[in-house]
């Protein structure tokens, strides 16, 4: 099954997309942790993406398609993925659909986060992150130590969770990823909506049930 995970930055999708991942026994493919791990080793990636995504803008199509089709292309999806935040723009949902066409398969659903933007703002600006797994965290500050993820990582604050990015992020957000929700729906994709304000229980429960597997 391929999944792609959809909505606003900060509505969980990470989060929810590894314990999808987790039970379906597919990859989460997330551009997002992909560009980041590319800044923080200083590879040519990384390098040009780094200004637009402290910045908080998107990075450009060509560069995103490429990490997609490499990801989609690894033994490890042969059997499906769920795909955090890599479609933002509609080329890359066009870019997409024929990269699975290409592999003889297809988005089999869309999952859409719906969260009010109050909640957002307020969970991206007490939001730390670990710089090896990536793993978010709420309440705790950047410095501490995190050993979640098999690796010991320091929470940091990411650049982009700053007040000046993250009201960027929301603006990109309705202005280029939100039309790929009516792409979807144009499309005849099964997109699915899911209430993303609640515990992190409650939000993979509603997630499960859209998609029949709890
Ligand atoms: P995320 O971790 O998904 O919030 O992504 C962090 C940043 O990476 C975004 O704000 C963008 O700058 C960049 N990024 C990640 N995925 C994409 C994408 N599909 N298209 C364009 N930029 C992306």
């Amino acid at each position: 099954m391929n999944i792609v995970l959809l909505g606003p930055p900060g509505a969980g999708k990470g989060t929810q997309g590894e314990r999808l991942a987790a039970r379906l026994g597919v990859p989460k493919i997330a551009t997002g942790d992909v560009l980041r791990a590319a800044v923080k080793n200083g590879t040519p990636l990384g390098l040009e993406a780094k200004a637009a995504m402290d910045r908080g803008d998107l990075v450009p199509d060509a560069v995103i398609m490429g990490i997609m089709k490499e990801a989609l292309a690894a033994p490890d999806a042969a059997k499906g993925a769920i795909l955090d935040g890599v479609v933002r723009t509609t080329p890359q949902a066009d870019g997409l659909a024929d990269t699975l066409a290409q592999l003889g398969k297809q988005v089999d659903a869309v999952l859409l986060f719906e969260i009010d933007e109050e909640e957002l703002v307020r969970r991206l600006s007490g939001r730390t992150t670990c710089d090896a797994c990536q793993r978010p965290f709420f309440g705790r500050q950047p410095g501490e130590t995190c050993s979640e993820g098999g690796v010991t990582g320091t929470l940091v604050r990411r650049k982009d969770d700053e007040p000046e990015a993250i009201r960027k992020r929301m603006q990109v957000y309705r202005d280029q990823t939100s039309p790929v929700i009516d792409w979807y729906v144009q499309h005849g994709a099964n997109l699915v909506r899911i209430n993303a304000i609640g515990s992190l229980d409650e939000v993979e429960a509603r997630m499960n049930a859209a998609l029949g597997i709890s």
